[in-house]
């Protein structure tokens, strides 16, 4: 094993300007991790082994010329199977997808190759990002790197166990309902839904496009800092990018305090319905946050009870407007009926029966009623008025606190089998701490707060919208106050690293 693959994303950009190492070595370490470990994690969809290393030598050799390279040039980093890569299989983890190659690049693959990071491949996730466990993909499962009995969370499972698993130390996840936070807190990762329209959506597969934002993770804060600030900004190929200048988010979260700072413990997202385990791990991080000289204080947020019934009306209907592009006749997976005349209908309908997952079906079944004629106003515009709310009682918070505060998920990673691993519902139950802030468009983070049960706890923390610079003054500072109260969470797998 390489000490090479425990260092964080900052360390080796460091490690690499000073030419303590090369970006190849730095490269194939990573893809040996990934060769000795995928049997256990199973992280990956495709490896792009001689892709990374091509970057790698690209910018091994620029830098010897003296270029002027990217500050995380030459770092590898992880794509979720859900960022569109030229001439690299891009599957969103569906039978649907299986053989696609895009012949047209996303922004923010874009962004990655400009900047000279290795992509070291295509990581799982559940099925067009519809999912908590990464279980619902049509490319087997992924492991949980602190017990492979447990899942690593999901949509992006993929994304946050190559970090936790120590095969990649960046990785690129997406945001619909919590898909990177809630990883991020099942694998003791950090990840980050910028605001809406931070970074763009151009080359990202759609799942519902009002909530859809790519997230950067990392081991640390600041790694996630460095992945958002080299992907954020201004895009005119997506009509829902933020033109607003891209903050330093890496020296707002070296630089900033908990003194002064204003934490409003969301009163709807505590208590009841929260493990024990999870409730105590956040209330000692409270303690802490405050111990660093926050002020913490209780906010009520109502609507906030209505989210998770918005979002699961809101979130479909635009799944199974999204998902009609999948019809065998474009793209992707095309399959002819067995009996009876082959109409354009007929593809259609054979096509998707072969190509979606259960659970893929689930929500474009949903959808579609949801939006049907009758149960429109009943059902959608009901749902986009919850969603208005949500947003005021953000706002109005926001008057009185600098950040909102919560558990990311209410519970640590489930059990693989567990009865509420396969129960929709229960499932759909786990998104309420994070799918308010892609309601109301708001930025979150999730960042590691201790153990239950030998798990790791994420600790959300939510700031208005396009004040993600204020997330970042906030996690940072209370990311380096509890690695100072407690041993930091991924030194304990590390220490574990035998291969
Ligand atoms: N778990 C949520 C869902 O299944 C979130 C998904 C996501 O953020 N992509 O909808």
């Amino acid at each position: 094993m390489s000490e090479l693959i425990t260092k964080s994303a900052l360390e080796l950009a460091a490690g690499l300007a000073s030419g303590e190492f090369s970006s190849v070595e730095v490269t194939q370490a990573h893809l040996d991790r990934i060769a000795a470990t995928e049997d256990d994690f199973g992280s990956f969809i495709t490896v792009t082994d001689e892709l990374a290393l091509a970057t790698a030598k690209d910018v091994d050799e620029k830098r010897a010329r003296g270029e002027e390279l990217h500050a995380l040039a030459g770092v590898p980093v992880a794509l979720k199977d859900l960022v569109v890569t030229e001439g690299v299989r891009t599957t969103a983890a569906s039978k649907i997808l299986e053989n696609w190659v895009p012949p047209y690049e996303s922004t923010v693959h874009n962004k990655v190759k400009d900047a000279g990071l290795p992509v070291l491949g295509k990581t799982n996730l559940d099925e067009f990002a519809m999912g908590s466990t990464t279980e619902h993909s049509a490319f087997g499962t992924t492991r949980n790197p602190w017990n492979l009995e447990h899942v690593p969370g999901g949509s992006s499972g993929g994304a946050a166990a190559a970090l936790a698993g120590f095969q990649a130390p960046l990785s690129v996840g997406t945001d619909t309902g919590g898909s990177v936070r809630q990883p991020a807190a099942f694998t003791g990762t950090v990840g980050v839904k910028p605001t809406y329209g931070s970074i763009s959506r151009f080359g990202i597969i759609a799942m519902a496009s009002s909530l859809d934002q790519v997230g950067p993770m990392g081991r640390s804060v600041a790694d996630a800092a460095a992945l958002h600030k080299l992907l954020a900004g201004h895009d005119p190929l997506d009509s829902t990018s933020l033109p607003d200048p891209v903050s330093d988010f890496v020296a707002l979260a070296e630089n900033g305090t908990l003194k002064g700072k204003r934490l409003g413990v969301i009163k709807q997202l505590t208590g009841d319905g929260y493990d024990a385990g999870v409730s105590a791990a956040f209330t000692a991080a409270l303690d802490v946050a405050a111990a660093a000289g926050a002020e913490i204080v209780e906010v009520d947020c109502p609507s906030i009870s209505y989210a998770l019934d918005a979002y699961y009306l809101i979130m479909p209907s635009e799944v199974s407007s999204n998902l009609a592009r999948y019809d065998g006749m474009r793209y992707g997976l095309r399959v002819e009926p067995e009996t009876g005349p082959v109409t354009a209908e007929t593809v259609m309908a054979a096509t998707r029966a072969a190509g979606f997952g259960a659970e893929v079906k689930r929500r474009i079944i949903l959808g579609t009623y949801a939006l049907s004629a009758g149960y429109y106003d009943a059902y959608y515009g009901s749902a986009q008025k919850i969603r208005t709310l949500v947003q005021r009682d953000f706002a109005k918070a926001f008057d009185a606190v600098d950040v909102l505060v919560s558990p990311t998920a209410p519970t640590t990673a489930l059990r693989f089998g567990a009865e509420s691993a396969s129960d929709p519902m229960a499932l759909y139950l786990g998104d309420v701490a994070t799918l308010p802030a892609n309601l109301a468009g708001i930025p979150g983070l999730s960042l590691p707060a201790g153990l239950a049960d030998g798990l790791p706890v994420g600790f959300q923390i939510l700031a208005p919208a396009r004040q993600d610079a204020m997330m970042y003054s906030v996690a940072g500072p209370l990311e380096a106050a509890l690695e100072a109260a407690g041993p930091r969470v991924l030194d304990t797998l590390a220490e574990g690293l035998t291969k």
